[in-house]
């Protein structure tokens, strides 16, 4: 099926598992120790502030150390392929580019990113990183688990103290990384350009994600709905199965590879 070319890929946090990223839903869970940041929260006030980037300044550094996976070059080897037409990705880890892909819409954004709610600026996360670590010389604070959206799990006595830097281009604006929080709605256009990938797709390929939200269920509804046809490589059951030609319960990397091993044999067969 893959074969003919025409799929567009719809990723989530079980394709990041195998770098060392945790899920918030698979076998490893996150979500249920784990409370994300709601946007109502952040914007309350300094002290929530503080707190969200004391833990990110400290989560940052498994995320910045994660490696993209087999699974990763596997989908940027089908995209160089043209198999590949388009990678819509719900993970906020930038692993699909950093494994080669190209063109990737990043639904939920991107913790390589931060944006500057007062002035709109974007800006690295690489350079708030080096702000951050310069504001805070005695911060040595140690994570005793990190979750997905690059949040660690800390003390509160570590987060006391932490000092928080402004935006540089509007002089003090209030940075946030550039993700969509829960409690946050994606932005309309990259929502449209992603229905606009999957209707246009011959087949939408969804690869580790459980689909709870509707954030990236509503794209297995609609390719459902116009009649194309819906993998699903995922470890664990999905809330898209219902609406799938195919299920496939399996480590993705293993799969991703085999797929990809396939394709190229078929090609060199066909030469
Ligand atoms: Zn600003």
């Amino acid at each position: 099926m893959a074969a003919a070319g025409g799929v567009v890929v719809l990723s989530g946090a079980g394709l990041s598992t195998e770098s060392g990223i945790p899920d918030y839903r698979g076998p490893s869970g996150a979500l249920r120790r784990h409370t994300p940041m709601t946007y109502q929260a952040f914007t309350s006030g300094v002290t929530a502030r503080r707190r969200y980037w004391a833990r990110s300044h400290v989560g940052w550094r498994a995320m910045a150390e994660a490696r993209p996976n087999s699974g990763h070059r596997a989908v940027a080897h089908l995209q160089r392929r043209g198999l590949v037409t388009g990678v819509v990705t719900q993970n906020v880890d930038g692993l699909h580019q950093a494994g080669g892909a190209r063109d990737v819409v990043e639904l939920h954004g991107s913790l390589h990113r931060v944006i500057c709610l007062d002035c709109g600026a974007l800006s690295s996360r690489e350079e708030l990183d080096a702000r951050l670590t310069r504001a805070n010389p005695a911060f040595a604070a140690r994570a005793v688990a990190v979750n997905p959206d690059g949040d660690a799990e800390l003390r509160d006595e570590e987060i006391d103290g932490f000092e928080v830097v402004g935006c540089r281009a509007c002089e003090g604006g209030v940075l946030k990384p550039d993700v969509v929080f829960f409690g946050e709605s994606v932005p309309a256009g990259r929502v449209s350009d992603c229905f606009a990938l999957v209707e246009g797709a011959r087949l939408l390929l969804v690869l580790g994600s459980s689909l709870t939200v509707m954030s990236g269920r509503r794209f297995v509804l609609r390719a459902a709905k116009l009649g194309i046809p819906v993998a699903i490589v995922n470890q664990g059951p999905t809330r898209g199965d219902d609406h799938a030609t195919l299920t496939v319960d399996a480590p993705l990397g293993e799969i991703l590879s085999e797929v990809a091993a396939l394709v190229d044999a078929r090609t060199a067969a066909t030469r």
